[in-house]
């Protein structure tokens, strides 16, 4: 069996390093990495990716979690997706001045410049990531949006009632924007404690499915960024148990691997078709708004 792996390339600018750390910036890849890159190819599009089932693949994307790192300037966005950045995140835990985040609890959500950076982000084809944003933001963007959006580290809010979890009325609208919420592991989301199991896990894939239907779940764990996980779900290694509860509960091969893999990918996929006929009827949108500094915000390097 041919085995292929997939990443998009890293690279570093002076645009970039605005949401890494400093010390990366203007300066290549540590020659230690190249172990890990060598073998990974750079892609540009879900076109470049072989959907074959007998080429396996690992993609990897650049996302930009926080809208603040593209500073409201739309120029700024646009350097990022040529620098390989393929979703952002509106918000992370504060607001931007734009897009309010999940820590919000007034009943803003996007602003005019916000929906701009959302039609921005379609036109370009980057997936637009809801997830740490508050509901108000949720259901402006689903709006406004044009492409499927994506979740990319929630839950489910009926099952566990913290903020940055999906509230019914949101999944609800997934059917008709055809993106997916892609459930996050961690115990505080899942369980509202400090445990959480598998099987509360596959739970909240199931109350997704119940309300929003088996093409809009995916797998969002957020390994990387939590720092308890549920027993049985300790790491990457564990994710055939998951799926093997799926199927224990009734779901059909096809359906597992529309949560494994093919939901996402096919959100990718329309999400480019939706690019490629705005850029052909839209101009780059060079909006300004006065710049709005907002500390708080930003990355504490
Ligand atoms: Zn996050």
């Amino acid at each position: 069996m041919p085995r292929e792996r997939f990443l998009i390339r890293w690279t570093s600018s002076n645009a970039l390093c605005r949401t890494t750390r400093p010390r990366s910036c203007g300066q290549p890849l540590p020659k230690t990495w190249n172990w890990l890159f060598q073998p990974i190819k750079s892609v540009g599009s879900v076109t470049s990716l072989s959907l074959s089932r007998f080429v396996v693949q690992i993609a990897s994307l650049i996302g930009v979690e926080g809208g603040h790192a593209i500073s409201s300037s739309l120029g700024t966005l646009r350097q990022l997706y040529e620098l390989g950045a393929r979703y952002m995140t509106l918000t992370h835990t504060c607001n931007t001045p734009w897009a309010h985040s999940s820590t919000d609890t007034t009943s803003n959500g996007l602003t005019d410049f916000g929906r701009r950076v959302v039609l921005e982000m379609n036109r370009l084809g980057m997936l637009v990531d809801i997830s740490h944003v508050n509901n108000y933001t949720m259901s402006d963007v689903l709006a406004t949006s044009k492409a499927p959006v994506i979740f990319s580290h929630s839950s489910a809010y009926a099952l566990c009632n913290n903020s940055r979890n999906v509230p019914d009325n949101i999944l609800m609208k997934m059917p008709a924007n055809g993106g997916v919420v892609m459930v996050n592991f961690y115990p505080g989301f899942i369980n509202c404690s400090s445990t959480a199991s598998l099987e509360q896990v596959a739970d909240h894939i199931d109350h997704i499915r119940s309300v929003a239907g088996v093409d809009h779940i995916g797998i969002g764990a957020d390994y990387d960024g939590i720092d308890r996980v549920p027993y049985g779900l300790e790491d990457v290694s564990k994710y055939p148990a998951l799926f093997a509860e799926l199927l224990r509960r009734g779901y059909s091969d096809s359906d597992v691997a529309k949560v494994a893999r093919l939901n996402i990918i096919r959100v990718f996929q329309e999400a480019e078709e939706v690019s490629i006929k705005l850029q052909a009827e839209v101009a780059p949108d060079n909006t300004l708004i006065s710049p709005q500094p907002n500390q708080t915000c930003r990355p504490d390097f």
